[in-house]
């Protein structure tokens, strides 16, 4: 099928964005499905336990600009009528059908360097914004080779990319592609996003979520991956930092509207669920679970996860019998605390000193 896109510019950001002009007079076309208007852009299933694999045959003007989209770039053929062409994208590997993207728009493109499993790294700025974001994003090799070494090799190709984005705030992680917006780029310079994006290729758009409700088990598990990243990279001291950060948030959301980490019901809106308590206080529950388990079990017990379930859907039933099965303990009323339960305990601490 194809759509023809004509400057629509629908309401809130949904589907096909298509920016008439922006602030440099040129258009500006992209994408933003998640988490279920992939029906506004192609015929899918908005389901995020659903994994798709997609190929992209996209016909442009020649003079509109340089186009991304997921997978591999593959051929560039001659469009339907002069001064049109179509550029075809492959992505092999199974992913969220939110995680589908694509945009066109007056990027200046930068190899960033390898992998050492040989993933290439590219990126896509807007002019003025090239030598900050080039500066911020030349992480990502170290973080494709810290990922890749701790959680297993990096399994969607031998591409990654990240694209600026116009209007958005934070990243989105579509799958070889995540766009980062302008406002994490250049005004808060806020390198932590890339890793974070970069990292749902092992969580979230590799193992994917089976129900909405399970949402940390994507982004709980991304901030903590993102956590140890920092660890590795910059130390003790920054991973600690963070995690206090984390903390400050979790108990913030859970104060202004408390649900718990994993709620009751299956199918849920996400964005009844869009805050701190999926993302901090489930990177958290890892924290604990890595404390109480060792560092070691369970980094295996990562590893063992993606491993069993890329390009698969899991629901946070299947992580318990997990942690169960490697610690050869009960950890249901750990999960009924930390997971199932909306609340932060209250912890009185009283102490003396004698002598
Ligand atoms: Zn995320």
């Amino acid at each position: 099928y194809s759509v023809r896109a004509q400057r629509y510019q629908p309401q809130n950001f949904h589907g096909l964005i298509a920016s008439e002009k922006n602030e440099r007079g040129k258009e500006v076309l992209w994408t933003l499905t998640w988490p279920d208007y992939c029906g506004e852009v192609f015929p899918c299933t908005t389901d995020p336990s659903d994994g798709v694999t997609a190929q992209w045959h996209l016909t442009l003007a020649d003079d509109q600009g340089i186009v991304v989209a997921n997978g591999r770039r593959d051929e560039v053929t001659p469009g339907p009528t002069a001064g049109t062409s179509t550029h075809h994208f492959v992505l092999e590997t199974e992913a969220p059908t939110y995680a589908l993207a694509f945009t066109v728009g007056d990027y200046v493109v930068d190899e960033g360097g390898i992998s050492a499993d040989g993933v290439r790294f590219t990126s896509y700025t807007f002019p003025a914004d090239r030598e900050t974001a080039i500066g911020i994003w030349s992480v990502i090799p170290a973080g494709l080779d810290f990922f890749g070494a701790t959680l297993g090799p990096y399994r969607f190709g031998e591409d990654f990319s990240l694209v600026e984005a116009e209007f958005l705030l934070g990243g989105m992680e579509h799958v070889t592609m995540p766009f980062i917006g302008r406002f994490d780029t250049v005004q808060i310079e806020l390198q932590s996003t890339v890793i974070h994006e970069l990292s749902h290729h092992w969580w979230g758009d590799g193992v994917r979520i089976r129900y909405w409700a399970d949402f940390w088990l994507s982004e709980g598990f991304a901030e903590y991956a993102m956590a140890r990243f920092y660890r590795a990279y910059e130390g003790e001291e920054r991973f600690f930092e963070i995690l206090d950060e984390f903390k400050l948030l979790a108990v913030s959301a859970m104060e202004d509207d408390p649900h718990p980490v994993r709620p009751p019901e299956d199918d849920i809106d996400v964005l009844e669920i869009f805050d701190s308590i999926p993302y901090r206080m489930g990177a958290w529950v890892l924290r604990m679970l890595e404390v109480r388990l060792g560092t070691e079990t369970f980094d295996a017990l990562l590893t063992e996860w993606f491993e069993t379930h890329f390009a698969q859907a899991v629901e946070t039933e299947e992580l318990l019998s997990a942690v169960n099965r490697v610690s050869g303990a009960d950890y249901t009323p750990f999960f009924e605390q930390w997971v199932y339960t909306a609340e932060i305990p209250q912890v009185t601490v009283r102490f003396s000193t004698n002598g």
